[in-house]
């Protein structure tokens, strides 16, 4: 492709640049088509929903992928992870958006390039997900028949999270006259009031949020002419120093580069961050755009190393868990305990970066079998945020924690008390009041990180302490009534659309392991580390009797059972509720609890997304096959799919079931969530759980990947499309690699480092693996053979 060749190569020219790309890897930037997402021409209506979609993000920033220049629909954002604004209710309290640093207005002859005046002859965007850039082409026709070509390449730095590059290189393709850029780093809808000044080298924006935190944002912008010379700086449009302007007599074909760095520090990460941003600003000046584009590329490419997977026969499930994957490493910084993953990362204003419960069930799983040193940065965030789910617990009248449905910065509950509906209409919110489960769904996602990491330092310090204070909750949270059962009254499950139940069988099954759980911690820490326990028992205030208790309460636990038809009832009552005609209502846009009104929707057999079935996904050895079998023909055609979270769930337990056709239909019908808009509410943001759902759908769904205390059972399903699936987990310490082929059925397992270990194949027996050997097991058509070992 000519546009990486000559922008690279004009790159390559700037004299400071010391580190050049490697030779291998600039070739390839957005140019692999299964490592690309590409947008051809330009449609206004899709805009917003592209922007969230080629987000960059490292975790600490994100940048929407709008257009430089804008448009009358662009929605463009930067933000910080963990830096909010606004009070904790109303106003609610929602991500800071920094100066819109990607900001370029080009004028040709002082009349403005728009793709919304003139004729597009050439546009295209493309989001390289292999090396996390935004790269952009387009040639303009202007009234006055003049064309330009811009070709940009944007990036947030994954090698330093504070660096951010924009490189523009700007063509005039058949005439030779005046261009002027200019950039602004204000940002007039900033809910924030931003100080900027510029000396013509650099400037910096600074402002101070409600919470307390300042943020400096340095930046400097170098216009090279075609000859290599720096284009001087006009000066200023603006009284604030915010609006900068260039502008030279360019000569046709020759190529003027604008290259704009940008730094950024806030007050959680150093004393003066102004300072430290203006000082990183001007070290980047001696390194040079290139090398920074190369760190950076390298960087991703160590990343996805770690996180290895292919699909062999079915390309867009490839690209589609390729698209996932790249979402869940952009949405995470593994070297900050004091924020976590909010319910579209850092790629728009959707539930305004909270964190819910999305984050432990939905998305921890792929950090924890992938990147275990994030998943324990984000349960530590969990952890900090102890203190204010104490406060909450206590102030509702119970013991033990009790976790924000929203949580933001502090952990409190930012969850807001109205919404406003699709049609204007104000809409009380009940999820913060009863939505509980959130305290059980942190615990859970605790345990399943101790077992698959085998991390004790985690789990003294901690784990077991989020462990505990949960169960106290749950031992308070409910109460013995006369049948002798504990009952969980007034809470809103994972389905939404009843609210003010009784005995959730989610909420209630869930609660009743975290008990199982925290006794069993609390029984074996004092049998097995008794020193380490005294100082957890010491810290928490642990009474003699509490594990006992906890068992106790977890054995009256009502979970709503039924032994005869196997089946959980989802809520009491929900049994008797009005069956409901989904086929009536099937073409709607509307979200149906908004189309039939909250009265009909808590009277009637609909479920807004994966509940019973959500604890088939998370509990499968809990219960025999055919428990599960039942649940889902019960419950899956009641759902309405309401959540984004929902259809992966579907995927995974019923790839669990055997169920191939629904599995393949549900992961195709997850994965357009986001690359089809299939939700129609893509402007928001990704929904980053849906993708971490679409990765668990695969490993633990079509994979069959499950966790065993001595190791893992890998029980395959694939989709008969996907002739080879092969990934790679983590487990204590070890790296596996794991390849399932469909025809002939086979699984080959590679331990690459790490102790032996055990795996389980199906229902098959057990095999202990070393890094000595490779092991295979062939599917003859009753089961699975024994395993063959060869030396590696
Ligand atoms: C979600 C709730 C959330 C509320 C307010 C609703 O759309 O379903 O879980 O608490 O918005 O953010
Ligand atoms: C879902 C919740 C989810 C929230 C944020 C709601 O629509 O019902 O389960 O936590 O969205 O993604």
């Amino acid at each position: 492709m000519y546009w990486e060749h000559a922008f690279l190569q004009t790159f390559a020219q700037i004299g400071a640049d010391s580190n050049p790309v490697s030779a291998s890897s600039p070739a390839t930037f957005g140019v692999d088509p299964a490592w690309t997402l590409v947008e051809k021409g330009f449609t206004l209506a899709r805009e917003r929903a592209l922007e969230s979609m080629m987000t960059i993000a490292n975790g600490y920033v994100g940048t929407r992928g709008s257009l430089p220049e804008g448009t009358s629909e662009s929605a463009p954002a930067t933000v910080l992870a963990g830096v909010f604004e606004g009070g904790v209710s109303s106003p609610a309290l929602e991500l800071v958006r920094l100066p819109d640093w990607t900001q370029l207005r080009i004028l040709v002859e002082g009349n403005v390039l728009s793709l919304e005046s003139g004729d597009v002859l050439e546009h295209e965007r493309t989001l390289d997900l292999q090396h996390g850039l935004w790269l952009r082409t387009w040639r303009h026709r202007d009234v006055a028949g003049r064309v330009t070509c811009l070709r940009v390449l944007r990036l947030v730095s994954f090698h330093d999270r504070h660096l951010l590059l924009q490189s523009v290189m700007i063509t005039p393709e058949n005439y030779s006259g005046t261009i002027t850029v200019e950039s602004a780093a204000d940002n007039p809808n900033a809910k924030i009031r931003w100080h900027s000044r510029s000396d013509g080298e650099a400037g910096l924006s600074v402002a101070s949020t409600t919470r307390g935190v300042s943020i400096a944002v340095a930046h400097r912008t170098d216009v090279r002419a075609g000859n290599g010379q720096a284009v001087p700086w006009v000066g200023d449009l603006s009284p604030d120093g915010s609006v900068e302007r260039w502008s030279w007599g360019a000569r046709k074909g020759e190529v003027t580069q604008v290259h704009r760095t940008v730094v950024v520090y806030s007050s959680r990460e150093t004393q003066d961050p102004a300072e430290e941003a203006a000082r990183q600003l001007a070290l980047t000046r001696d390194a040079g755009p290139v090398s920074l584009l190369a760190q950076h590329a390298r960087a991703w490419e160590e990343r996805w190393r770690a996180v290895e997977f292919r699909v062999v026969g079915d390309e867009e499930a490839q690209r589609a868990l390729r698209f996932a994957v790249y979402h869940l490493i952009s949405a995470v910084n593994p070297d900050d305990e004091h924020v976590s993953i909010g319910a579209r990362a850092l790629t728009g204003s959707a539930y305004k970066g909270h964190v819910f419960w999305d984050t432990e069930i939905y998305l921890l799983p792929f950090y924890i079998f992938t990147y275990p040193a994030a998943a324990r940065t984000m349960l530590m965030y969990r952890y900090h945020t102890l203190p204010a789910a104490r406060e909450r617990a206590r102030k509702h009248g119970y013991e033990g924690a009790l976790y924000a449905w929203e949580s933001a910065d502090t952990g409190q509950d930012v969850t807001p008390d109205v919404v406003l509906a699709p049609d204007g209409r104000e809409i009380q919110v009940m999820t913060g009041l009863q939505e509980h489960h959130i305290s059980a769904d942190v615990p859970y996602a605790v345990w399943q990180y101790w077992q698959a990491s085998g991390d004790e330092t985690f789990l003294f310090s901690a784990g077991a302490d989020i462990l505990i204070e949960t169960a106290r909750f749950w031992a308070t949270r409910g109460r013995v009534e006369s049948d002798g059962r504990y009952h969980i009254r007034t809470v809103i499950g994972p389905d939404e659309y009843h609210e003010g139940v009784d005995d959730n069988a989610y909420t209630n099954v869930m609660a009743q392991w975290t008990l199982e759980r925290a006794a069993e911690t609390a029984d074996w820490l004092r049998g097995a580390h008794p020193d380490v326990w005294r100082t957890i028992a010491r810290r928490l205030r642990m009474r003699p009797d509490e594990p006992a208790a906890w068992r106790r309460i977890a054995g009256m636990m009502f979970t709503g059972f039924d032994a005869q038809t196997n089946l959980l009832e989802q809520f009491s009552g929900f049994f008797q509720l009005d069956e409901f005609d989904f086929d009536a209502g099937r073409d709607r846009t509307m979200p149906l609890d908004i189309l039939l009104g909250r009265e009909l929707t808590q009277h009637s057999k609909i479920v807004k997304q994966a509940d019973v079935v959500a604890l088939s996904a998370l509990l499968w050895e809990r219960f025999p096959h055919v428990v599960h079998e039942a649940n889902f023909r019960y419950y899956e055609p009641r759902t309405a799919h309401g959540s984004s979270l929902s259809q992966a769930f579907h995927a995974l337990v019923s790839a669990r079931l055997g169920d191939t056709e629904a599995s393949v239909r549900y992961f195709r019908e997850a994965a357009a969530i986001d690359l089809a808009n299939g939700a129609g509410n893509g402007a928001g943001g990704v929904h980053i759980a849906a993708l971490g759902g679409l990765w668990q759908a695969a490993v633990f769904g079509f994979a069959g990947v499950r966790l065993r205390e001595d190791g893992l059972v890998i029980d395959p399903h694939l989709p008969t499309t996907w002739n080879e699936w092969s990934f790679t987990v983590h487990w204590r310490g070890r790296t596996l690699g794991v390849s399932i082929h469909r025809n002939p059925g086979q699984v080959t397992v590679d331990l690459k480092a790490g102790e032996p270990m055990t795996i389980e194949l199906g229902q098959g027996a057990k095999k202990k693996i070393d890094s000595e050997h490779r092991y295979l097991a062939r599917h003859g058509g009753s089961g699975w053979g024994p395993w063959q070992e060869s030396t590696r």
